[in-house]
């Protein structure tokens, strides 16, 4: 199937658990843009330069060697030749990346990467500028919303499930609301809902659910 299904939303607000449910279910790839981002922030930490470094961070996006491939159709996400995809989960990189999406130069890098990879493919494809930037014209668009609180337990949850230690809960809101502000006020591409979108509050909703709302739609 060649569809593009944009989703947008907040940290926490179960994008990507709700993307890949959609791309078992249609069988479509799933891009989690994000990754892309926090690729680039692990690369600025390793290189022992600060995330919100603007012209350091810029020169760095001139030889950045990041990959996208697809492992039966699991994206795996390579950095100078290694695999990173574990790696770039941590609390540290999280921050970091939403600090490097404020700038103009990754933002180019990597949307004109995540059209590359929807030119040839049905995709859903999850981030927060996918519908209003990335793809403009995809054919479906939902912008996913909770609570503050409720996206704070989630993300503080599956941390603890995997094995992540010294966390708090009010740390992962801080992380939250720090990611919330950088990502909705910055100048381009800012996390916004297309006007087109719809928008579905996940709060009191399982991944299941909200998954099969939207397959329901798709699928008319
Ligand atoms: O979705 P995830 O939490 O992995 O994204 C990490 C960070 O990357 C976000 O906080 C956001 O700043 C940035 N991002 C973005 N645009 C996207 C996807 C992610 O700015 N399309």
């Amino acid at each position: 199937m060649k569809i593009r299904i944009a989703i947008d939303g907040p940290a926490g607000a179960g994008k990507s658990t709700i993307a890949k449910i959609i791309s078992e279910r249609l069988n479509i790839r799933y891009l989690d843009t994000g990754a892309m981002y926090r690729t680039v922030a692990l690369k600025a930490i390793r290189s022992g330069i600060d995330t919100r470094d603007r012209s350091k961070i810029s020169q760095l996006m001139e030889n950045i060697n990041l990959k996208v491939l697809f492992d039966k159709d699991t994206q795996r996400m390579y950095l100078d030749g290694e695999d990173v995809t574990d790696l770039i989960r941590s609390k540290e990189v999280s921050v970091g990346a939403s600090d490097v999406a404020v700038i103009l130069e990754v933002r180019l890098k990597l949307v004109e990467l995540q059209r590359e990879i929807a030119r040839e493919n049905g995709i859903v494809m999850d981030g927060r500028d996918i519908g209003t930037y990335v793809l403009p014209d995809a054919e479906y668009k939902i912008f996913l919303t909770a609570t503050p609180e409720e996206r704070a337990k989630r993300r503080y949850n599956e941390m603890i499930s995997k094995g992540v230690k010294d966390i708090s809960l009010e740390a992962v809101k801080n992380d939250i609301e720090y990611r919330d502000k950088n990502d909705s006020t910055r100048k381009m591409a800012p996390l916004k809902k297309a006007d087109d979108a719809v928008e579905i509050d996940t709060t009191n909703m399982s991944a299941l659910e909200v998954a099969e709302k939207i397959i329901s739609m798709i699928k008319g």
